[in-house]
């Protein structure tokens, strides 16, 4: 894109800070169903999930984690088996030797700091071995403790988009987005543009002819 057209188009949809209101009411009305998508029954099925979730889909997790969590209801029980049999039984998530490796490095510190609970402030949780940022703001806020904003892949892609950053790093963004996302929406806020990255503003081919961001997205095409 030329310079002198993304400037145009900034102009055209105006500051996002007047922007970020339709925005998130446009989306809630589009994706009434934006939720999570991992399949989890408690703190620690939740923690186990996202960190299973890295490098693959949630579908994929929500498959293997049917049974695991079957096998694995406790964090002592992820060190109760050797290592090699909690790689077998995470296999199909990929990266299957470094999550098992983190799966008990955060079982070991959960019951030697915390008690066997998930704690739900963000700097307790980035203590545990292999749970970055995302891991820890995804975890915090599905507990009810939101601290940030989660930004994966389609968090990026959608934010960039529509011009509320110009960062390419995950903690500048989160950073961009916490000042300009009212508090109250920083917990659904990734959920909405997760599901409408997948549903419509697709990475590769944007369905700008279908969706109800034209007029406030400097990138739509229509
Ligand atoms: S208008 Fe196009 S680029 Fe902008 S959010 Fe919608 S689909 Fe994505």
């Amino acid at each position: 894109m030329a310079r002198s057209y993304v400037h145009e188009a900034r102009r055209r949809v105006g500051p996002k800070r007047a922007r970020i209101g339709p925005i998130v009411a446009r989306l809630a009305a589009e994706h009434e169903d934006a939720t999570i998508a991992l399949r989890f029954r408690s703190p620690l099925e939740l923690l186990v999930s996202v960190m299973l979730s890295a490098q693959t889909t949630d579908v994929n997790v929500n498959r293997v984690t049917e049974q695991l969590f079957v096998k694995y209801r406790r964090p002592e029980d992820y060190l109760a088996v050797p290592a090699e049999e909690l790689e077998r039984d995470i296999f199909a998530t990929g990266f299957y030797r470094q999550k098992a490796r983190s799966l008990r490095g955060t079982m070991r510190v959960l019951l030697d700091e915390f008690d066997g609970e998930v704690p739900t402030r963000l700097e307790d949780l980035l203590r545990l071995p292999g749970v970055a940022r995302k891991t820890a703001n995804v975890v915090a806020a599905e507990l009810g403790d939101v601290q940030g904003i989660v930004v994966d892949t389609h968090v990026r892609r959608l934010s960039q988009r529509l011009g509320l950053t110009r960062q390419e790093d995950p903690v500048k963004i989160e950073r961009d987005l916490m000042k300009v996302v009212p508090r109250a929406d920083w917990g659904r806020f990734p959920h909405l543009l997760i599901w409408h990255g997948r549903r419509v503003c697709d990475a590769r081919r944007p369905r700008c002819e279908d969706c109800v961001l034209t007029e406030l997205c400097p990138a739509s095409r229509i």
